[in-house]
This record gives C-alpha cells, structure tokens and sequence, in this order.
C-alpha cells in the first residue's frame, strides 16, 4: 500500500500494513508493519532502492510518532499477541532518521505490542541501541541486512560493512538480550548469477549460525539508473522467480536437518516482478506462499522452463 506523505497535511507512513508472520510450522504471528517516512539512509548500498520513498532533510521531530500512532488507530483487535515493525529504510539510530527525541513516544506507542521490529547497520548496534531498549517494555528484535556471506561480494555493494561487523553485531545483540532477524539478497551486483541459489542458502546458514531468529530472502530489484546501469554491463543478472522458490526450498532444508528455530522466508513484496516464465509464475508463487507460511520444504513446482 502506498501513501502520499504530504497529501493529507501530516507526516504518513508511505506504507501500513498488516502481515502473518511465521514464527515457527503453521504458527504466525500479526504483525504492523510500517513503512516510516523518514530522512533517507545515508550509507547508499549498490543494490538498495529503499532511498526513493525517503527524504534527503533530516526528519523533523514529532513526525515518525505521529505515523505510527496513525497506523495504531486504524487497527480494530487487540494488539497484545502482535508484532509492530518500525521500518525507515535505514538504521532506527540514525538520529538524523528517527529522532531520539522521539524515542520515549515511540516506546509509549509500542507498549501494547509484544514484540518490536526495528531495522539497523551491524556497525550501529552499540549503546545508542541499548538506550531505546531500555524505553521498552517489548521485546525487540533488530534487523540487520547480512545480505551475503561472501566477503568479496560484500565489499563491493559500498555497505560499509564487513562479515567481522555483522558478527560482532550479532554478539552484541546476544549479550543484551535482543533477537537477531536478517536480510540475505538472492543474486547482488559483482556476484556469479549461475552461484545465486547457493550463495543465498550460504548467507541464510551465517546468519542462523551466528543467531538469527528470522532470516527474509530478498530477490534484488533492478529499478534504480545505478542497477540499470549494472545489468547493461553484465555485471548483474536479475534473479528468477524458480531460484528464489529453491533458494528457499533448500534453506528450509537445510534447517530442517540441523533441526534449527530459525525461520526462513522468500520475501514477497514486488514478488510479482520478479523474473518468470509466464506458465509457472502463479503456481510458483503460491507454493512460495505455502513454504513461508509452513516453514517446510516442498517439491519445485514442475514445468518445462529453466
Ligand atoms: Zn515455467
């Protein structure tokens, strides 16, 4: 769902919207998730077109509690079993993103949740993090994009991160009592498109193995110039709808036989633009669906296309 932010003369969210997270086989948990207008990342990865629904001025104070108490108002159930997800398409403690002015507000507005959702860099969970921690009163889970365990690969999406960054990110988490959740991209700029499949299970595997609680496999979108740019000179392939379903097949798989509490999805938002063949895109789709939603690994969906 898409907002105008300034058609109604008050900061909105350019997205609310109520999703069934998994959390463990058949188990799902409602969840708000928010798509905070918000000042734009300042760290401006290779791959990332999050920045188009962002600003480039820092958020005023006062705006990003006003979002989120309009998408509270517009809920009807009872929210204490839920889930809210506070995402600014950057870091939560960018104080040039999210103001920690507002943070008291923000903790006040997610009281009533069980758990919230934040996303951060690796190299932006330190103290600063633990002061909104201890506003809460929920439990909080961080999002980090690990995005990739190839450390060649990664050093070339300008990310400022490096896989010692992440691990010592997710240390910290550890110690304080926050659960980990994690984005891996399936296919990057730089990377081998014949290697995506495998390199996405690997990233999902270092992200369970370092503690990761959630991990959401994004196929890359290709809409910016800067993509554009990259897939005219060969240097990224998008990925195809056939390898996110195995990609997540064999994550689960996988997961499955090391009997881990980590759930895996293929992330579904734009899923329709995601690369296909015309036969198979809705039954490939839907068995997705069935993956994320059971947490089990399930046969490819048959056709003739590769
Ligand atoms: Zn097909």
């Amino acid at each position: 769902m898409h907002i105008d932010p300034h058609a109604q003369g008050e900061p909105r969210a350019y997205g609310v919207s109520v999703e069934h997270e998994p959390i463990g086989e058949h188990l799902t948990r409602p969840t708000l998730t928010l798509l905070l207008t918000a000042r734009r990342c300042p760290v401006e990865c290779v791959f990332c077109d999050l920045w188009r629904h962002n600003h480039a001025e820092p958020t005023p104070r006062g705006s990003i509690p006003q979002q989120i108490a309009a998408a509270i108002d517009s809920l009807s159930s009872p929210v204490s079993s839920w889930s809210i997800k506070l995402y600014n398409g950057g870091n939560f403690t960018d104080p040039q993103s999210i103001p920690p002015a507002d943070w008291p507000a923000i903790a006040e507005l997610c009281d009533p949740f069980e758990r919230v959702i934040v996303e951060n860099h690796a190299t932006m969970c330190g103290d600063r993090l633990l002061r909104f921690h201890d506003l809460l009163r929920s439990k909080l889970e961080v999002a980090i994009g690990l995005e990739t365990s190839d450390p060649n690969v990664l050093a070339r999406q300008k990310k400022k991160m490096t896989l010692e960054d992440f691990a010592q990110a997710a240390e910290f988490l550890r110690g304080n009592d926050i659960t980990l959740r994690c984005f891996v991209m399936l296919q990057l700029p730089y990377a081998d498109p014949e290697r995506c499949v495998g390199d996405a299970v690997r990233a999902v595997q270092h992200a369970a193995d370092a503690g990761a609680g959630f991990v959401a496999i994004i196929p890359t979108r290709s809409d910016t110039v800067e993509m554009q740019q990259i897939v005219a000179s060969g240097e990224f392939v998008p990925p195809r709808l056939r390898q996110l379903e195995t990609a997540l097949r064999e994550s689960l798989a996988w997961g499955h036989a090391q009997r881990l509490h980590c759930v895996v999805t293929a992330d579904t938002w734009d899923i329709e633009t995601v690369r296909h063949c015309p036969d198979c895109q809705a039954s490939r789709i839907a068995n997705i669906e069935k993956m994320n939603l059971t947490q089990q690994p399930r046969p490819l969906t048959r056709c003739s296309c590769r």
